[in-house]
């Protein structure tokens, strides 16, 4: 059937396959799903979906991405082997949301969240007990998140906005190696 004009029209808008975010040994690469079942990054989590970004519309002008986790879970630890480490972004803000999945009762985030964020001073652990939401300020060290007493899967939103690519940077040493000294006071786990 031919398509109509309103089809073509939104067809550029529309993400009816969204992204995946694999570690090809030299970096993390966006993939559109190919195969089902989607791979996901660990038996708890099904790792960064990409719904909104500009590879899938190239005319959006921010990201999104969303992951269920169902069970303890940390990433971003010092240590990380999914080689996610604390981070920060100089061009965008990043908005993450923490949701449950009970219908019941919206107030049950499923779970608890530890998020850390900021560094010296003002580096916190933000802890979620209740869905919530966090703004990282461009510039902000952030990470690792943790999630405890998973109950019930956990659904996590990443908004970044105004953002074309994703560019993490990880705090380096003038010598290129990381700066373990900015991950002061960051848990390791907990
Ligand atoms: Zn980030």
């Amino acid at each position: 059937m031919a398509k109509s004009k309103a089809d073509q029209y939104w067809e550029q808008y529309v993400v009816k396959r969204p992204g995946i975010i694999v570690h090809d040994g030299t970096g993390f690469k966006d993939r559109i799903w190919e195969n089902k079942p989607v791979p996901r990054w660990s038996p708890v989590d099904t790792g960064p979906q990409v719904a909104m970004a500009p590879f899938l519309v190239p005319s959006a002008k921010s990201m999104v991405e969303y992951g269920v986790i169902s069970g303890e879970w940390a990433q971003g630890l010092r240590n990380d082997p999914s080689k996610i480490r604390p981070h920060y972004h100089d061009d965008y803000e990043e908005i993450f949301i923490f949701m449950g999945t009970n219908p019941d009762d919206v107030a049950d985030l499923g779970g608890e969240v530890t998020f850390w964020v900021g560094e010296g001073d003002t580096l916190k652990g933000v802890v979620f007990k209740e869905p919530g939401a966090i703004l990282v300020p461009k510039g902000t060290l952030h990470f690792p998140q943790i999630m405890k007493n998973v109950k019930r899967p956990i659904v996590e939103v990443i908004i970044m906005c105004g953002a074309g690519r994703r560019i993490a940077k990880v705090p380096l040493k003038a010598d290129g190696s990381i700066d373990e000294s900015r991950f002061k006071g960051r848990p390791t786990w907990g």
